[in-house]
């Protein structure tokens, strides 16, 4: 159960460490993952506070993508997602649950590190959603590498493609389409300003992400378009688990949280949603942080 019931979190509502030991190959499945993350599937409660709204989530298949997913879907908007073809099965099941709500779902598998093939994802779904007025940049690659020794350039630049030159290409085509009022946000990460060792790749491009966020809701704000980006800490989805973190650290995985635990996705759409809705229209340029309590952003 997620706080959108509203009743206070118990204890051992949400797993704690220590986890099973676990890998998959990437880009990994929320469905094979001990345990399965909670999305909200069962527990987020939608009030019409995106209703007729139109979105765009890439990564909409699994983790925090799937979570904001499932919760713009119970808010009354009609979502399209983006994804790897291998995480289909993922996909399927985010189709259902959207579908369920009596919303419009529209899956667009495909790779984001081309220019070419995020154009026609903004093109296909603006056609097919009838417009965009939500856009989700968050999509992600992480694999850890211990040393900038071994770190390929072929590691480097597919990191740097999937997490900010697709921004990039996403933001830049989807502006064709999105009216007056809309919403874009960013998913950046606490690496961006608390980077770690193993992570050199991936946090350069989470900092890059939280810039870009801030430099074009400056652009934008004439527009009365708004960009904003929310900063996760350790959130249980298949990232982790598919080589963003080495086996070792799984079965601690957010054991150093103030609150002990790692986050679950359905804990952490609720900032998606604030963020997205007309309700909260003076919020540009913004990061916000969910990340179990440091206090450090
Ligand atoms: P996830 O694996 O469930 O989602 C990431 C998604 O990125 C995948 O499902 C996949 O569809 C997509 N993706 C990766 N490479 C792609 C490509 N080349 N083309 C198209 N899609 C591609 O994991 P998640 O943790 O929910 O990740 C969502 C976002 O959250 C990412 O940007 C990640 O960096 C960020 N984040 C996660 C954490 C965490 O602890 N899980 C912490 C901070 C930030
Ligand atoms: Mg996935």
């Amino acid at each position: 159960m997620t706080s959108s019931t509203n009743k206070p979190i118990s204890a051992n509502q949400y797993p704690t460490p220590p986890f099973k030991r676990q890998h998959q190959a990437f880009p990994g499945l929320a469905s094979e993952m001990n345990p399965k993350p909670d999305h909200g599937e069962e527990s987020y409660q939608g009030n019409g506070r995106l209703d007729g709204r139109k979105a765009l989530i890439t990564g909409g298949d699994s983790g925090i993508g799937r979570a904001v997913a499932i919760a713009y879907a119970r808010e009354g908007a009609d979502v399209a997602i983006n994804y790897l073809p291998d995480e289909e099965q993922d996909a399927a099941e985010v189709v259902r649950l959207i579908e369920a709500e009596g919303r419009k779902a529209v899956a667009i598998p495909g790779d984001i590190r081309s220019e070419e093939f995020c154009q026609q994802l903004v093109n296909q779904a603006n056609e097919k959603l009838g417009g965009l007025d939500i856009l989700v940049n968050n999509a992600g690659r992480q694999q850890y590498n211990k040393s900038i020794r071994t770190l390929s350039t072929e590691d480097f630049d597919a990191t740097f493609k999937t997490n900010v030159y697709a921004m990039f290409w996403i933001t830049k085509a989807a502006l064709e389409y999105l009216p007056s009022g809309s919403s874009i946000i960013n998913t950046s990460s606490v690496q961006a300003y608390e980077p770690s060792a193993i992570l050199l790749d991936y946090a350069q491009t989470k900092a890059a992400i939280a810039a870009f966020t801030k430099s074009l809701a400056k652009q934008l704000g004439e527009q009365q378009i708004r960009v904003n980006a929310v900063a996760p800490g350790p959130y249980w989805t298949a990232l982790q688990v598919c080589g963003g973190q080495p086996p070792e650290k799984i079965e601690q995985f957010g054991a150093t949280a103030p609150l002990s635990r790692p986050g679950q996705p359905a804990e952490i759409a609720p900032l998606y949603v604030t963020l997205a809705e007309t309700a909260n229209s003076y919020t540009s340029g913004q990061v916000w942080c969910s990340d179990g309590g440091t206090g450090t952003l």
